[in-house]
């Protein structure tokens, strides 16, 4: 059992900010200068129209938007005490400019439809798209919104400035697979766009989509003791999906296109913010688009919805190739979040501050690493230089200091601190118990940490009442506890994800998991999904123990020559295109969309060997031995609270 009783109404109440956390909130209005309205009248500039109210229904969910700012009013005015001042000021950024804008004279921004960018630029007949954000409905409501304003034109190109979702899975919204595959609209993406895109998002993805839902705080909702900002844009849009193969891939810094009349300059960036990324130049314009390389906030060199360790030391030279590369011919950048900068001087300012904030803690994790202290000790010592540290553009609303300092180290040295009383833990729920004992049982270790949160102590609350959790859920007196700390911990955080993190931690503490289905695949995934791609997926939902003994390969036989064949054997499934298995198992027949409709769970084998879309030679029940090996993910596993035994 995973799922645990809500909390008791009194227990589970908002609480307002404590003064330990107003207190700190106030060191924020203290350093920062917040008479420095630049990046509001930036945010501002150029504004054409929006949708009122700001709410964007979804195509199949009658019940709920697909985007909705409408619930945001509270942002106007000065801070509320339950939110960092400075987050606030970047919410108020994000969420309360929303709608098109112009950057220059064809170069054209719906801002805040969704968390990402989409940028317009007018070619010689049609649109040119850079990043479609992530739901058809917020692509295709900003498209429309463009059209009326600007005038009607047809969308000729899309460029996905990388691979992640934001910046391409609302693409169905603004073309269609057959303009694509047709090649009416060429779809320009950076090298490796395709696997990346689908193997960051998918191999993982089930746990990845649930730690997002804490990171870009889905289950909150609007209020200043809840959702204020995710940092790098007003809020995650949840609509419908897609994705298209891109048919014209760039893979060198220097390459250049010509498309609709509109020179593209390209430079390649992977391997930092995304693992495929590209910036690009428009010499016509003399404006560069910095896809996610630059934003204004210091970026997540590792991201809390978890991802590999991104390059923080690449991420500097790259910038630091932009810089080079279009510095002194651009006079204005933009990016695909936030709003753009103006002025060769000021661009080229920002650029080098921003590289300079990722040398410097790539440069100063590294120092300390090396005089022995571990990632918790660098990342409480590391500080910026002001001359970094009070720029709002390098402050930490999506990435902290904090973290991605710990993210360097783990780069460079790995998870293991190197002290052998860390090479072999016991895992979470197990040091739990023993700690719980040892500490004079929970009773005693609430009371000890009730007294800890009266004076401010919430990160050490943090860390000893979550033994007490996750030993015992049903213990409402520490639940409580660990909600409320949780919550000032959220409270006092200037970075958008880890206030999220918190008040997400708290919700659930407060009211018990949140209900969700299975992770289901949509007929547009499958459609996209390179085989090579699915049969990777596939072994990943493989269960190693069930398959234990058994031996099977099935042949597979697209049509037109096309095969491959897939086996399990010693637990793993392999697979191979392009080849047959002399003594197979059972061979099927199928086309290839079937096929993987079918082992994405969209059909089932009855029903295509029903509608005679499946003919199967040999044994027919290898199929069903198969389909039993797969494991089913469930979307909302418990993370504040103890996970089921194994
Ligand atoms: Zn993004």
């Amino acid at each position: 059992m995973t799922d645990y009783s809500p909390l008791p109404r009194e227990l589970a109440e908002p609480k307002p900010a404590t003064e330990a956390t107003k207190r700190v909130n106030q060191t924020f209005l203290d350093r920062l200068d917040f008479s420095d309205r630049q990046s509001f009248e930036d945010a501002g500039r150029g504004f054409i129209a929006t949708l009122d109210p700001m709410t964007i229904p979804h195509d199949r969910a009658p019940d709920r938007a697909a985007f909705d700012l409408s619930q945001f009013g509270f942002l106007e005015g000065d801070a509320a005490d339950t939110v960092n001042p400075s987050l606030w000021r970047q919410s108020q950024l994000n969420a309360m400019h929303h709608g098109l804008y112009e950057v220059v004279d064809g170069i054209y921004q719906i801002r805040s439809f969704d968390i990402a960018n989409m940028t317009l630029i007018r070619g010689d007949t049609g649109w040119i798209i850079i990043d479609p954000l992530t739901s058809s409905e917020t692509s295709r409501a900003g498209l429309k919104l463009a059209n009326e304003k600007l005038g009607e034109r047809p969308v000729v190109a899309i460029i996905h400035t990388h691979s992640h979702a934001d910046h391409f899975a609302g693409v169905m919204g603004v073309v269609t697979h057959e303009q694509v595959e047709s090649g009416e609209v060429t779809v320009i993406a950076p090298e490796h766009y395709v696997n990346e895109a689908l193997s960051e998002n998918v191999l993982a993805g089930n746990v990845m989509g649930r730690r997002a839902t804490y990171m870009y705080g889905n289950l909150l909702s609007p209020s200043p003791t809840g959702f204020v900002s995710t940092g790098l844009g007003a809020a995650l849009s949840m609509g419908s999906t897609g994705f298209v193969v891109p048919n014209d891939i760039i893979s060198e810094t220097g390459e250049k296109r010509v498309v609709d009349g509109v020179e593209i300059e390209f430079q390649m960036t992977p391997g930092t913010e995304a693992p495929a990324e590209m910036v690009f130049y428009f010499p016509q314009f003399k404006a560069l688009c910095m896809s996610e390389i630059t934003s204004h906030h210091l970026h997540n060199v590792y991201t809390p919805r978890g991802a590999q360790v991104r390059d923080a030391l690449a991420w500097n030279a790259q910038i630091n190739e932009s810089i080079d590369l279009f510095g002194d011919r651009l006079e204005v950048e933009f990016a695909s979040h936030h709003w753009p900068i103006w002025g060769r001087e000021n661009v080229v300012r920002y650029l080098k501050k921003q590289r300079d904030l990722y040398k410097y803690i790539h440069d100063q994790t590294l120092r300390l690493a090396n005089k022995g202290y571990v990632k918790e000790e660098i990342a409480e010592q590391i500080k910026l230089p002001d001359s970094l540290g009070c720029e709002f553009y390098n402050r930490d609303y999506y990435g902290t200091l904090h973290h991605n300092a710990r993210a360097v180290y783990v780069k460079y040295l790995g998870f293991f601190d190197g002290n052998p009383a860390h090479l072999y833990p016991l895992p979470p729920g197990e040091s739990a118990k023993r700690y719980v004992d040892y500490m004079g049982g929970a009773d005693t270790i609430v009371e000890k940490a009730k007294a800890a949160f009266a004076e401010g102590d919430y990160r050490w609350v943090a860390e000893v009442v979550n033994h007490v959790v996750m030993t015992d859920p049903e213990h409402f007196e520490a639940r409580a506890l660990l909600a409320d700390t949780f919550e000032q911990l959220g409270y006092q955080s200037e970075s958008g994800p880890w206030r999220n993190f918190f008040l997400c931690g708290t919700l659930e503490l407060r009211d018990g998991l949140p209900k969700g289905s299975s992770f289901g695949a949509t007929e547009s995934m499958a459609r996209s999904i390179p085989l090579e791609n699915l049969f990777l997926t596939l072994a990943v939902r493989l269960n190693g123990p069930a398959a234990d003994g058994i031996e099977l390969h099935l042949n597979l036989d697209f049509g037109d020559g096309h095969t491959a064949t897939m086996s399990v054997e010693n637990s793993v499934l392999q697979a191979f295109e392009g080849r047959h298995h002399p003594s197979p198992t059972a061979t099927l027949k199928i086309s290839l969309i079937d096929y993987k409709l079918m082992m994405m769970r969209l059909t089932d084998a009855m029903t295509l060997l029903e509608e005679k879309r499946l003919e199967i030679e040999g044994d027919a029940a290898a199929l069903a031995q198969l389909a039993g090996l797969f494991d089913n993910f469930e979307r909302r596993f418990p993370i504040v609270t103890p996970r089921p035994a194994w």
